[in-house]
């Protein structure tokens, strides 16, 4: 089988099958050679490693992945998909497909089987509307994962990448940092991409962390905390805290903590760092 991420042979898969493109899946397929060499690279793909690859599509970065892997998981949802993938995927024999809903899917069970539960590389181009629970069913689950190198819309990577202070900085950013150390690797224009999407990609890899940059006892209040404080971005921390449903310590609690940090009654949660949010969380458990 030839190629796929040249533009012509993509075009003769879709003919041959006359398949349909399904908007509600996302789809849209790579078609340039030099982005799925540069994701490659950038995941660090060799022969040890056992990949998941979530939405192959007609399997274009999945011929890549099973050149330099030694084995590859690939989950796709669209059933119509599948017979193409068995057709572009033939020639090689390291490969599974399987047709499922990643959100359905437990992962853990997945690398239990398949990798006796040994860290594994996650490689997707997403679609974009089911980024953010992806990664963090993936991280919230503790899936063994050495890093996971996705293509996700710009901003989003953008959102992951950034610290304290900024605009786009808010619950993703500090849920991924806590958990992995982000990089954008590449800026990838809407024409390496058949349909075209309305808006710029980027490939961003996340690095699992060794050890958690922060030490904090209670996980599950730290992110309740943080979702709670950017829920509600223009008000101040406390009054934010206050006002959700999930969070059930008084305003003077709160005060309190953030007097024993340093930090004035009035500030925002936005302008915290992951460890303040560990303090803080610490200091109200
Ligand atoms: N990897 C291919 C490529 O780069 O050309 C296709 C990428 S396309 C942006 C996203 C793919 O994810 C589509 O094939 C779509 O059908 C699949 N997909 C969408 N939702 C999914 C889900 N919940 N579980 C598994 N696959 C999904």
């Amino acid at each position: 089988m030839a190629t796929l991420g040249i533009p012509q042979n993509t075009i003769a898969v879709l003919q041959k099958y006359n398949f349909n493109f399904q908007k509600k899946y996302g789809q849209n397929f790579l078609i340039d050679t030099r982005v799925l060499e540069k994701i490659i690279s950038a995941a660090g793909i060799a022969k040890e490693d056992f990949v998941l690859e979530i939405g192959p599509g007609i399997g274009t970065m999945t011929q890549y992945l099973c050149e330099h892997a030694g084995r590859v998981a690939a989950v796709e949802i669209d059933r119509n998909l599948i017979p193409i993938l068995e057709d572009t995927l033939s020639a090689y024999d390291n490969v599974q497909i399987i047709q499922q809903d990643i959100l359905k899917m437990d992962i853990n069970h997945l690398v239990q089987e398949k990798n006796q539960g040994k860290p594994i590389k996650v490689v997707a181009n997403l679609p974009y509307y089911i980024t953010t629970p992806i990664i963090m069913g993936l991280f919230e689950n503790h899936v063994p994962i050495d890093s996971i190198t996705i293509m996700v819309q710009r901003e989003v990577a953008e959102r992951i990448q950034v610290g304290p202070g900024t605009k786009e900085y808010g619950a993703l950013s500090l849920a991924v940092q806590f958990y992995a150390n982000p990089e954008i690797v590449a800026h990838v224009p809407p024409n390496c991409f058949m349909p075209r999407p309305k808006v710029g990609s980027a490939v961003i890899r996340l690095t699992r962390h060794r050890e958690a940059p922060v030490q904090v006892k209670d996980e599950r209040q730290m992110f309740a905390l943080i979702r709670a404080s950017f829920n509600q971005r223009r008000k101040t921390l406390v009054n934010g805290l206050n006002n959700a449903p999930d969070i059930a310590h008084s305003k003077e609690e709160i005060v309190l903590a953030l007097e024993k940090m340093g930090l004035s009654a009035n500030v925002r949660g936005e302008t915290l760092s992951l460890e303040q949010f560990a303090r803080l969380s610490d200091l109200l458990s």
